[in-house]
């Protein structure tokens, strides 16, 4: 996958119908590739010419299949070369119509003429091998195809721009100053070494470490949404409430693929935090195979859950697997939602987990859902400074690179405070730059990218 002497070929555009579909080269073949099969508008399809092309401009033509002089689609062709491209390299684009049979016809006849398919993820694989993103940019690239909500989509577009490396680079930077400084003195103890304050400079760093960590759980809630379990015994009114959260969030609404029809999983949009709503098919007894099968996974569903909204029936006496459900619940992050509150209450709600949040709402008629809503956002930021700033870090490979950082600048800080434990520190100050090099990608493995481009998709 590192080979970036291949030229590679990819559709980029979503499988389906649409009115354009784009197939993509990289490459130093992605010229001749593409003037061995563009045929331009107004020439001799006898005698088809081999277009000069002009860089980063379109032209309007047909994919010929020269060997059997057949037009695979009418298209528009561009060739841009590098290095002002995605990849750095040559790139060319052919946007075809946008069904599956003219992008798969137009994508084997580049491959027939040498191109190779793109695994996940190599286009922007090469943009950073070639230098033109660091890694933690190639990952907001990730980010930002899926994003789940305006905010989530700010976040990458801020990783993007270079924020996280950024300050990244800079404490990076500030370690490495402290680091030359007693490499110099350990090799030239007789040299006048100007003085520097090792001491101060990483308690810098370990503040700044310790800044991007505090917003990181709340960086992930961005990407990666809060799993919110809906549970509680059969008809208190479970799908009804998440279809009233759906239709009222205005959501976009994004079904997860390999949902099954006992657990089923939807995106919401509150206040621009993804919401992954768990609706668990009624956490109960039962004896048949197939019912035992969906309760499993609902138990599943409540352990993995960050946020759980526990239903009841306010217009009911409370029942046993009420209590049941409530413990499993007990000492999570959790909201009592007591619903049917346009009927007669029975109540005595408040006394199932009363050291936790109720919310009475009707979801038949909507009333209070909005309480619902707000308790929802208070309860995920609760405890939590909210500020206008986005968070930078919410992608859990930088955090957890971050909290090894942190252990290696701690480390060096109790050697420096041991006296004459320069070489000490010195050991602890270079494990700390060498992690720190794995965010923007200086110092990262062949395998660590490998895990991280497969998640892309294909042409991007
Ligand atoms: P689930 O089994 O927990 O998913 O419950 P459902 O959402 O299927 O609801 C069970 C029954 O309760 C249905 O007949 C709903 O119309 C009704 N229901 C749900 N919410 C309310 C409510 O707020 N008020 C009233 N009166 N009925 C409700």
């Amino acid at each position: 996958m590192l080979a970036l002497e291949d030229t590679i070929v990819a559709i980029s555009t979503p499988i389906g119908e649409g009115g354009i579909g784009i197939v993509r080269l990289s490459g130093p073949q992605a010229r001749t590739i593409l003037q061995s099969v563009f045929w331009p508008a107004r020439t001799s399809r006898a005698a088809p010419a081999s277009l000069e092309f002009e860089s980063h401009r379109f032209y309007y033509g047909h994919v010929l299949d020269r060997e059997s002089n057949v037009v695979v689609d009418e298209v528009l062709a561009v060739l841009m070369c590098g290095p002002r491209t995605y990849t750095r390299q040559d790139v060319a684009e052919i946007h075809c119509h946008g069904g599956i049979v003219p992008l798969r016809r137009t994508l084997e006849l580049l491959l027939r003429c040498g191109a190779r398919l793109a695994q996940p993820g190599e286009f922007t694989l090469r943009a950073f091998l070639n230098g033109r993103v660091d890694l933690a940019q190639a990952e907001a690239v990730l980010d930002i195809v899926q994003a789940k909500t305006e905010l989530s989509l700010r976040v990458a577009m801020e990783q993007l721009g270079g924020r996280i490396s950024g300050q990244v680079q800079q404490i990076r930077g500030r370690l490495l100053e402290a680091l030359a400084h007693l490499e110099a003195s350990l090799d030239f103890p007789e040299d006048e070494i100007p003085a520097l304050d090792i001491a101060a400079l990483l308690s810098e760093a370990r503040e700044k470490i310790d800044a991007l960590l505090a917003q990181a759980d709340w960086g992930l809630v961005y990407r990666q949404g809060v799993r919110t379990a809906i549970v509680g015994r059969p008809n208190v009114g479970k799908s009804s409430l998440l279809n009233a959260l759906l239709r009222t969030s205005r959501a976009i609404v994004t079904p997860i693929p390999g949902t099954t029809r006992d657990t089923l999983e939807e995106t919401l949009n509150l206040g621009g935090i993804p919401i992954c709503l768990v609706d668990t098919a009624g956490i109960t007894e039962s004896d048949g195979l197939i019912e035992k099968l969906g309760i499993e996974r609902s138990w599943q569903a409540l352990q993995r859950a960050d946020l759980i909204l526990l239903v009841i029936d306010g217009s009911e006496p409370l029942q046993a697997q009420d209590w049941a459900i409530a413990d499993a619940a007990r000492n999570r992050s959790v909201i009592v939602v007591v619903n049917k509150l346009d009927l007669p209450a029975a109540a005595e709600a408040d006394a199932i987990l009363s050291e936790v949040r109720h919310v009475h709402l009707s979801a038949l008629t909507g009333e209070k859902l909005n309480v619902l809503e707000e308790a929802i956002v208070e309860t995920i930021f609760s405890g939590q400074v909210q500020t206008s700033d986005v968070p930078v870090i919410s992608n859990p490979r930088h955090s957890e690179i971050l909290r090894r950082a942190l252990l290696h600048v701690t480390a060096a800080q109790s050697s420096c405070e041991a006296l004459g434990a320069a070489d000490l520190v010195a050991v602890d100050l270079t494990s700390a730059v060498a992690a720190l090099g794995e965010i923007t990608g200086e110092t990262v493995g062949e395998d660590v990218l490998e895990t991280i481009f497969r998640s892309f998709c294909v042409g991007k």
